[in-house]
């Protein structure tokens, strides 16, 4: 018995020997192979993971795990079926489109996580999507809050760089407020925004024009929910900011909002109020960006 032990000793001491051996005689070759093999099992554990996640589901098949494998371009086609007026409303391109539409945006954040789950959440719960109109200034304090907008699958507009009356800019300036926030979130995001809206509403000329060079869909809105003017001793914002809207609310509505804390309290509500009289949360990317 201690003899055998004694040789199986041996024999591991042997083996480790020769393992460490192969190591220092490994060529640069040979350690891609191995590196590109560990990447593999941890790619197959990271798998296995994802499954055990999804099996611990109830409500899941045995079939399940092979539904859960990462998706790649699966992302189902968003049909053009709206394009914008001339007085920023959304209109469908034919009569089989409904015209009970309205669009949901969000201006001058990212500031706050908290702000921003808060309205995402609720969006989630009413299956919207809405245009978050960043500030380049902004981004680049909260690159982290940008991406959270981006990975929670909302959308992103670009709002200017410094949240200035591009009007009274001159065309150099107006460029480079645009071209700043598209590259810093590009940066972050891995793409351009489509869709601009003028600080103040007050773009003029120039903007329009830089903005469509960029392929952008250039807008203010049609229908401003006054979040703005609110204060946080509001006794009852859900109820001023659904009386704000619905005093204007039409087909097509470009509703304005913020990233304001009594925007989040009252945006169920609001959602709630535009479902009950018949309307839907047009998807920013099923408008064209062609403006008609
Ligand atoms: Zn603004």
């Amino acid at each position: 018995m201690k003899r055998q032990t004694t040789a199986f000793v041996l024999a591991c001491t042997f083996l480790l020997s020769s393992c460490s051996n192969m190591n220092t005689a490994t060529s640069d070759s040979e350690s891609n192979q191995i590196l590109k093999s560990q990447e593999l099992e941890q790619s197959k554990i990271t798998q296995k993971q994802t499954q055990k996640k999804g099996e611990e589901l109830p409500t899941l098949t045995e079939e399940s795990p092979k539904d859960i494998t990462p998706e790649v371009n699966k992302e189902p086609k968003i049909e053009l079926n709206y394009h914008m007026n001339s007085n920023y409303d959304i209109i469908p391109n034919n009569e089989s489109i409904s015209k009970k539409v309205v669009l949901l945006t969000f201006d001058d954040g990212p500031k706050d996580a908290d702000m921003i789950n808060g309205l995402i959440d609720i969006l989630d719960k009413h299956q919207a999507k809405a245009i978050f109109f960043v500030n380049g200034y902004k981004v680049k304090e909260n690159p982290h809050l940008l991406k959270l907008i981006h990975d929670r699958e909302q959308i992103i507009g670009n709002h200017s760089w410094d949240h200035v009356v591009l009007k009274n800019k001159s065309e150099a300036e107006v460029k480079q407020q645009v071209k700043d926030v598209q590259e810093i979130v590009a940066d972050i995001t891995g793409e351009k925004p489509v869709y601009f809206r003028a600080p103040h509403g007050a773009g003029g000329d120039v903007t329009k024009k830089v903005t469509k060079d960029n392929g952008m869909l250039y807008m203010t809105w049609s229908i401003g929910s006054l979040d703005w003017e609110m204060k946080s001793t509001d006794s009852n914002p859900a109820a001023t900011i659904i009386k704000n809207v619905t005093e204007q609310l039409h087909s097509g509505s470009n509703i304005l909002m913020h990233e304001l804390p009594w925007t989040v309290q009252s945006l169920d509500k609001l959602l709630t109020e535009l479902e009950t009289r018949g309307y839907t949360f047009v998807d920013p990317r099923s408008i064209e960006l062609q403006m008609r």
